[in-house]
């Protein structure tokens, strides 16, 4: 028989893992902190809890998907947090992108009180959280894994046990490093298509089934062609990823020498107040430096 899951942070990744969680037919318990948020999951069947820690007393798996470090924090360690209604023997599995030191620090507190944890965190956008199809990179005790491995399936696609706690955290800035380099590739070489008058669809088809193909191009490569900047992931959240991977970085004696040039375009981006546009609008900072904008 499944265990009871229960699912904390309900924004734009939340919502569609907590859907194909319910869709695979568990048993499913939401909390978010804007209530109202939570109204299209109770209708499709989940049930509502008062706070985490309610949550927690209802579920055997917790997962968490907020925002940053001491979103986590709170949500987990805070007043009403999950460690004051999770049973001993119980699994919370944060699936946020922070620290992976902080996410130590937490697995020990609630390791203390026989408390399991997994770091989980995802790639794949809010189409991959939609779809079921996001990668999620693990870190923590194998067994725990296994258990997981249900609720996993159910969100994802590509799931890989990658070391110990905190491991998960650090292959998600690896991801991260990976991410945006690819975008700044990407917004250069439509800037330069655009200046040489070329047809930027004709050249997108032309090249991502070849060597230059990634899932950024193939993704957000059409959405700036069309100057669509919604987001499948906001600048300002992208930022708080380079910000830890940064620091990693500092700590491990690393010059993240790109990843720091693409943090400072969007620090202006975000001072010109497009911190909640898609992470794609990248494209803007190098089209404010050429005076040439992409675009049909
Ligand atoms: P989002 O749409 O901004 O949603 C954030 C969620 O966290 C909301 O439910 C928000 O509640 C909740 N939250 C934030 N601070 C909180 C606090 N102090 N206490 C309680 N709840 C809090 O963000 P998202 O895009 O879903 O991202 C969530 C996590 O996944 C982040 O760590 C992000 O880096 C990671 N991620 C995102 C993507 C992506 O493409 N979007 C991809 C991979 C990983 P309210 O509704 O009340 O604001």
């Amino acid at each position: 028989m499944s265990e009871i899951v229960g699912f904390i942070g309900l924004g734009i990744m939340g919502r569609g893992m907590t859907r194909n969680l319910l869709k695979a037919g568990f048993e499913t318990y939401v909390w978010n902190r804007t209530a109202e948020r939570m109204n299209p999951l109770i209708a499709e069947g989940a049930k509502a809890a008062d706070s985490p820690q309610d949550l927690a007393a209802h579920c055997d798996i917790i997962i968490t998907c907020v925002s940053d470090t001491p979103d986590v924090e709170q949500v987990i360690l805070g007043e009403d947090g999950v460690i004051h209604g999770a049973k001993a023997g119980s699994l919370v599995i944060d699936m946020s992108t922070i620290s992976p030191q902080s996410t130590k620090a937490i697995a020990e507190k609630l390791n203390e009180r026989g408390i399991h944890m997994l770091d989980a965190p995802i790639s794949g956008g809010s189409e991959g959280a939609e779809k079921g199809t996001l990668s999620i990179m693990v870190g923590g005790d194998a067994e725990q894994v296994q258990r997981a491995m249900p609720y996993f399936e159910a969100m994802g696609k590509r799931i890989t046990h990658v070391g110990a706690q905190g491991a998960g955290q650090m292959v998600k800035l690896v991801n991260q490093i990976l991410v945006v380099i690819n975008m700044l590739a990407v917004s250069e070489a439509l800037v330069f298509a655009q200046a040489g008058g070329l047809d930027l669809r004709k050249t997108l088809e032309a090249v991502e089934a070849g060597a230059a193909g990634s899932w950024m191009l193939s993704n957000r490569g059409p959405q700036c062609i069309e100057r669509d900047w919604r987001p499948g992931f906001t600048i300002d959240l992208q930022q708080k990823d380079l910000r830890l991977a940064l620091d990693a970085g500092k700590q491990l004696g690393v010059p993240l020498l790109g990843t720091g040039m693409v943090s400072a375009f969007y620090d202006a981006l975000q001072r010109d107040g497009l911190g909640s546009e898609g992470n794609h609008a990248l494209i803007k900072a190098l089209e404010r430096l050429t005076g040439i904008e992409v675009g049909d």
